[in-house]
């Protein structure tokens, strides 16, 4: 009774902050926050609840303080770790959907503010309107929220060229789990004056505080691009492929991208209208995009030209240039739908590693050895951002096999294929976070002084842990 009595007092509370609308209890309403893509996670909640601004988000933090209710911090629900979920009922999720305003358009900085609740793609559009470019890129950038990016360090397409979310904030403003707002919303390029406290909260998957608001970095909008699919023989040639293209133009390499024969299979038989762009199969492919300010013509010359050059090394062994926007969305469909086509081939256990680019060969050998004598007939299809030492390692079942026993040895799969990475001192999660899918993990693969310094972290931040409670560290 005692508890039934103060979860309807909080959610009045909740109200009297929010306004009732905002403030979502039925089971209908909050079951689609409830489940991440991948359906690995199901969760609950008391309340689904979206603030209007900081202030708001300030007061709900405070309720949540005093009443000791964990809060979860929600964006567009696309991560891929379960950090958005928990099975705590009590928990409140937190919306950042209405905090969606653009608050200052400085192009003269190459800055922009934003709202944690602007979506990835509203920002890139906003940065176009403006002549600039905001550069991060996600499959899911229709949906993912700029706060849910930062908080998980998103990566993505251009971190070759521009870096990783980490790389493209200036200031925050965040909440603090005592209900302090700490603004620090400089749109500064040089600043040293102490810690460097926004770092902090970058990549902590709401577990430190709740990102409000971001001076985002803008870059000159490119006025050109060419994209080129070249076949190559082996992952040396790849990783070789990729220092000649750097080097033979002028580093306009915004994306270089690896695609195993087995995806390019997967994409032509379950994507309508898709097509293999080259005559004969090769065991590897490259996708790789060059931008820069000058003309599309001329960039077109520079990649024709390196390609060409690349095949009389030996450095590939066949390529197709992109003749017209429409043909280079044909190439980066290729690429862009290998997650999903996955999900048409059954089971599929995924790993999110990165090693030294220098070292993508040796990993992508063993691991491949490992898992096939490990279960002959399974279908690795590694694919992803290789110019940045990181891909997707993804195992999909063989044929005709069980999809649940298949996935039963999702654990087993995950040690063999971390064990090489962690090996060749590499990381487990390069890009998709820790949330809970990879916590246990991290705690036993990181070293005893470093687990320190992250659970001495949260608890100063976050004393009474009501924070994103269970997920990256435990207390
Ligand atoms: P959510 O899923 O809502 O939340 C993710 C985490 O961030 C949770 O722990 C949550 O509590 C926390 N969080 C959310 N908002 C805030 C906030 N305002 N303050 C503090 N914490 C917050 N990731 C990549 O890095 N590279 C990719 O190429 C990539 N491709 C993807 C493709 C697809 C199709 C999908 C579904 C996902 C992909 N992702 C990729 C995963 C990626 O993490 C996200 O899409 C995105 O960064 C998460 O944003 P979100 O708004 O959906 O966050």
């Amino acid at each position: 009774m005692a508890d039934t009595a103060s979860k309807t007092s909080l959610i009045e509370r909740l109200k009297e902050i929010c306004s009732p609308s905002h403030v979502l209890t039925e089971a209908q309403d909050l079951a689609p926050w409830l489940e991440e893509r991948r359906g690995l996670y199901k969760g609950r909640a008391s309340a689904l609840i979206k603030p209007a601004n900081t202030e708001e988000v300030a007061s709900v933090v405070r309720l949540a303080a005093e009443t000791r209710t964990p809060i979860i911090p929600m964006g567009g629900n696309t991560g891929l770790v379960g950090g958005q979920i928990t099975e705590d009922e009590r928990t409140i999720l937190l919306s950042l959907d209405r905090m969606n305003r653009i608050r200052e358009m400085d192009a003269a900085n190459n800055t922009m503010t934003v709202e944690a609740g602007v979506t990835l793609q509203r920002a890139q559009e906003e940065a176009d309107k403006a002549n600039r470019l905001f550069p991060l890129s996600l499959a899911s950038e229709g949906t993912c929220q700029i706060g849910g990016n930062l908080a998980t360090n998103a990566g993505g397409t251009a971190v070759l060229r521009y870096g990783n979310a980490r790389d493209l904030v200036l200031g925050l403003e965040v909440v603090l789990a005592d209900g302090r707002i700490w603004n620090g919303l400089r749109g500064l390029r040089k600043d040293n004056t102490g810690y460097d406290l926004k770092q902090l909260f970058l990549g902590s998957e709401g577990t430190l505080g709740i990102i409000t608001a971001a001076v985002l970095k803008l870059f000159p909008r490119p006025t050109a691009r060419a994209v080129g699919f070249a076949a190559v023989k082996d992952v040396d040639a790849a990783v070789a492929l990729l220092h000649f293209m750097e080097e033979k133009s002028g580093g306009a390499v915004t994306s270089f991208e690896l695609v195993p024969r087995i995806g390019v299979e997967f994409v032509t038989r379950h994507i309508e209208g898709a097509r293999d762009p080259l005559d004969a199969p090769s065991p590897w492919y490259v996708l790789v995009e060059l931008s820069s300010g000058g003309e599309s013509l001329a960039l077109a010359d520079t990649l024709t030209n390196a390609l060409g050059q690349a095949l009389e090394k030996d450095l590939a062994t066949d390529a197709v240039i992109a003749q017209s926007e429409a043909q280079a969305e044909e190439l980066w469909a290729l690429r862009e739908n290998l997650s999903d086509v996955q999900r048409e081939e059954g089971g599929s256990i995924k790993h999110d590693i990165s090693v030294p680019v220098s070292k993508m060969p040796i990993f992508m050998h063993r691991a491949l050895e490992a898992v096939t004598k490990e279960m002959p007939g399974i279908r690795p299809v590694p694919f992803g951002h290789i110019g940045d030492g990181n891909v997707h390692f993804n195992l999909s079942q063989p044929e005709g096999m069980d999809k649940a026993a298949f996935l039963e040895k999702w654990d087993h799969f995950n040690r063999i294929v971390h064990g090489i990475a962690v090996e060749l001192n590499g990381s487990i999660s390069a890009e998709h976070g820790v949330g809970q899918l990879k916590r246990d993990e991290i705690a036993a693969l990181k070293s005893p002084v470093e687990m320190d310094l992250m659970r001495a972290l949260k608890r100063t931040l976050d004393p009474e842990g009501i924070l994103n409670p269970g997920k990256v560290v435990k207390p």
